[in-house]
């Protein structure tokens, strides 16, 4: 997550230069500027376990902050926002995001993209809905609060170099707005029944319940 956090912060200054401006040079200043200034090897070092030494952090951050180039020439975007806050309600479930980076292509219709620096999702175990379901929810909250539609969707798989892309059909919205309405419906329900279900994923080796020994699914 710190790995993430860091990458974005400095792919956002990157993009707060003017277009000339945005150099891999001009990463490694930002990098060793945004490093100091928010004491990032105080708070990796806080951490209760690492996956490697400083050396190896800074390496990974900048090898995902240099692959950028890879997926499209940063001195040529154009973007009109960045780490947009969205704060409304979707068919009557409140919902809070921030979007990376969105730009309005000529037919005034939003390009949302978000920079990932985890693996990209085999296609096997997960579909498509799945794998862009945080930027279809966007795409729904930006068209609810400021009336703007979408046109496009991007993921940017910055540690390999890949993006995927999805175009915002009225269809893929649907499918998304169905899983919202039924995960809040769920919530509701097991708020009043006080009945939550465990889901025993291999994501359970990084959660904090199975940890501290309260998962029901994990108790010894
Ligand atoms: S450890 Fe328990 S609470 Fe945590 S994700 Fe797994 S099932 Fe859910």
């Amino acid at each position: 997550m710190h790995l993430g956090t860091f990458v974005h912060e400095v792919l956002e200054h990157l993009y707060g230069l003017p277009h000339e401006e945005r150099t891999v040079d001009a990463v490694k200043t930002l990098a060793g500027q945004l490093w100091t200034a928010n004491e990032w090897e105080q708070k990796v070092l806080a951490l209760e376990e690492t996956v490697g030494s400083i050396k190896d952090f800074k390496v990974a951050a900048f090898t995902n902050m240099v692959n950028l180039w890879d997926l499209e020439e940063p001195a040529e975007t154009d973007l009109d926002e960045m780490e947009l806050k969205l704060d409304t309600e979707v068919e009557g479930v409140r919902l809070l995001g921030f979007i990376d980076r969105l730009a309005i292509d000529d037919e005034q219709s939003a390009i949302i993209s978000d920079y990932k620096t985890g693996k990209v999702p085999n296609a096997q175990y997960k579909t498509e809905d799945e794998t862009f379901f945080q930027l279809l929810a966007y795409a729904l909250m930006l068209e609810a609060s400021d009336g703007v539609p979408t046109s496009k969707l991007e993921l940017l798989y910055l540690s390999h170099s890949t993006k995927l892309e999805l175009a915002a059909t009225p269809v893929k919205l649907s499918i998304a707005k169905g899983t919202i309405v039924e995960t809040k419906e769920n919530l509701d329900k097991a708020c009043s029944t006080g009945e939550f279900h465990c889901n025993v994923t291999n994501l359970c080796n990084w959660c904090h319940y199975k940890k501290i020994n309260i998962c029901p699914a994990h108790k010894q």
